[in-house]
């Protein structure tokens, strides 16, 4: 089941590798953005199986990226989870409204953050 291509849209280092690290051993395709805009272009030209999108990064956040993403035909049914720092828990609803898809907090905790990216994918594959 494993092998669906994942993009990480995250501008903190130690957070992107620790997701590199999880889910690259599980067996995951990364592509890696460190900006919503970079990762806007990147979704556009490789058509990612899921988009794991930080909220707070330099430029557009991750809420306009995915308003952007959304925007684009080719990516509109793209699964989005939104991944961002515990103190923005509060932010949960916003979040959710934006239109993501799921919501995992920072640090991520492995085990439930594997469970979510497996559930989004495989309900991705039953609606398709
Ligand atoms: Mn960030």
């Amino acid at each position: 089941m494993a092998g669906e291509l994942i993009l990480v849209v995250e501008d903190n280092d130690k957070n992107r590798k620790l997701v590199r690290d999880v889910l690259t051993v599980r067996g995951y395709r990364l592509l890696e953005a460190v900006t919503g805009e970079d990762g806007v272009r990147l979704a556009r030209e490789h058509r990612p199986d899921l988009v794991l999108m930080d909220i707070q990064l330099p430029g557009i956040d991750g809420i306009e990226a995915l308003r952007q993403l959304r925007a684009d035909p080719a990516l509109a049914g793209t699964p989005v989870l939104a991944v961002t720092a515990s103190a923005m828990t509060h932010d949960r609803q916003k979040i959710l409204a934006a239109g993501f898809d799921g919501y995992q907090s920072k640090p991520i905790s492995v085990r439930p953050f594997l469970e979510a990216v497996r559930e989004v994918l495989d309900r991705r594959g039953r609606a398709g």
